[in-house]
């Protein structure tokens, strides 16, 4: 793909598996083998990933401590007349995941970005979530600090889209009883392992999530999803 028919290169945006590796798809799969290069978050991860499927595209590091610098290199190699595809560790890029500054610098440079869609734990959690699907409010990771994630809940009280957050099970016990505090004891679903061998999905009440959580803690990779305000 280094040159496309106008012979200028392109960025292509390509979701990889959140989990079982079998959910690539075959699109996938096949610009990652055709790209000049794979602009990676971490190149390890990313390298299990293309042994796999046996591609053996360069992988170039593209993480959030380099962005700028490593976006400014991919723009000029795809000027150049290279494509390159961008891929995070699990899951569609830019989602809770680095890649915001190189696609705005390459749409901002003229670059066909191109995206090749795929899993994302956003869409895969609220689907079985049983929690009313449109409209929803993604918002990624709450902040660490309590004071900050009680402000920003608070501000997120009157919502009345399902809301979808990104949890670490370090903190899914203080994240719950946070929501239950400040949102109230609404139907919502708890996420975990999607696609993986330990999935899991408990749909209750925030009160019972919270109850359920210190009885047997959540582990692994957590999505939580709560109905909005007054919501059917
Ligand atoms: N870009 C990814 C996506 O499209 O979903 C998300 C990357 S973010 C750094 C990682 C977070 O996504 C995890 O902490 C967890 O909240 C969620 N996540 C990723 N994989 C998951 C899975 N298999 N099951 C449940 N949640 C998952």
């Amino acid at each position: 793909m280094s040159s496309e028919k106008d012979g200028s290169g392109r960025l292509y945006v390509v979701a990889t598996p959140i989990g079982n590796l079998d959910d690539i798809s075959a699109r996938a799969i096949d610009v990652l083998r055709s790209v000049d290069a794979i602009a990676a978050e971490d190149t390890r991860r990313t390298r299990k990933l293309l042994s796999r499927y046996e591609i053996g595209t360069p992988l170039v590091s593209h993480h959030e401590h380099n962005e700028d610098r490593a976006a400014r290199r991919v723009v000029e190699r795809i000027l150049g007349g290279h494509s390159v595809a961008l891929v995070s560790d699990a899951g569609t890029p830019l989602i809770s995941d680095p890649g915001y500054r190189l696609v705005r610098l390459a749409a901002d440079e003229g670059i066909d970005v191109v995206a090749v869609p795929g899993p994302s734990a956003v869409t895969a959690a609220l689907s079985v979530s049983g929690l009313p699907p449109l409209p929803f409010r993604f918002e990624g990771f709450l902040p660490r600090k309590k004071a900050a994630r009680r402000r920003k809940l608070e501000s997120l009280a009157g919502e009345r889209a399902t809301l979808i957050f990104y949890v670490s099970p370090h903190r899914v016990g203080a994240v719950l009883s946070d929501l239950v505090e400040t949102l109230g004891d609404r139907p919502a679903a708890l996420a975990r392992e999607l696609t993986k061998i330990h999935e899991e999905v408990r749909r209750a009440p925030l009160s019972e999530l919270l109850d359920g959580a210190a009885e047997r803690p959540p582990r692994g990779e957590i999505v939580v999803v709560v109905q909005g305000e007054r919501s059917e």
